[in-house]
């Protein structure tokens, strides 16, 4: 702090473009809707705790969809429910962004076979960001799924597309165990 302290004393002028400053406001406060569906809530509920502390990512569950931009499908998405999520995505503002967490979500996990009342993946009513497999993943893995939102908001920009920016992350390593959906998006867009 003494050497930023030092630093930035003076007068001082910083330069940059407008898509970077945009992008790392947005990224920098990005507020999920706070609502879970099954066990995968839990392991979120305790991201949120004070032990993983997402709020220095600026990550802050809002009550609202109106205003989130952020969606985390926490849990098994039954048949019933399905529509309910719809009607929440539909009421965010855009831009919005999906992160499916846990593999009943990302695919209808243990009920894949036998659960006729489990939609088999969340990404058949709305479109979805980034997956992060696990039953249930650990409050690791969630943060890891968060900041590829994040380098997502960061590749975006004034002149790129959503789809654009999907592609420039898919070209860019990408963690092990955290899949980056596009084509669905490519599907939605046109
Ligand atoms: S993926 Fe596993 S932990 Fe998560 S909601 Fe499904 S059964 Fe529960």
């Amino acid at each position: 702090m003494g050497l930023l302290d030092a630093k930035l004393s003076g007068e001082n002028v910083l330069v940059t473009s407008v898509d970077n400053v945009l992008n790392w406001a947005r990224l920098s406060s990005l507020w999920p809707m706070g609502f879970g569906l099954a066990c995968c809530a839990i392991e979120m509920m305790a991201t949120n705790a004070s032990n993983y502390d997402l709020e220095r990512f600026g990550i802050f569950p809002r009550s609202s969809p109106r205003q989130s931009d952020l969606m985390i499908v926490a849990g098994t998405v039954t048949m019933k429910m399905a529509e309910r999520v719809i009607r929440l995505y539909e009421q965010m503002p855009e831009p919005r962004y999906v992160l499916s967490m846990g593999s009943c979500s990302n695919c209808g996990g243990p009920y894949w076979n036998h659960g006729y009342h489990v939609l088999k993946g969340v990404d058949r009513v709305i479109p979805v960001d980034v997956y992060v497999p696990g039953c249930p993943p650990r409050p690791e893995a969630l943060i890891g799924g968060l900041m590829k939102i994040q380098e997502l908001i960061r590749m975006e920009g004034i002149g790129l597309s959503r789809e654009e920016a999907l592609r420039k992350l898919e070209e860019a390593p990408v963690d092990p165990g955290i899949y980056i959906e596009r084509e669905h998006r490519k599907a939605t867009a046109s």
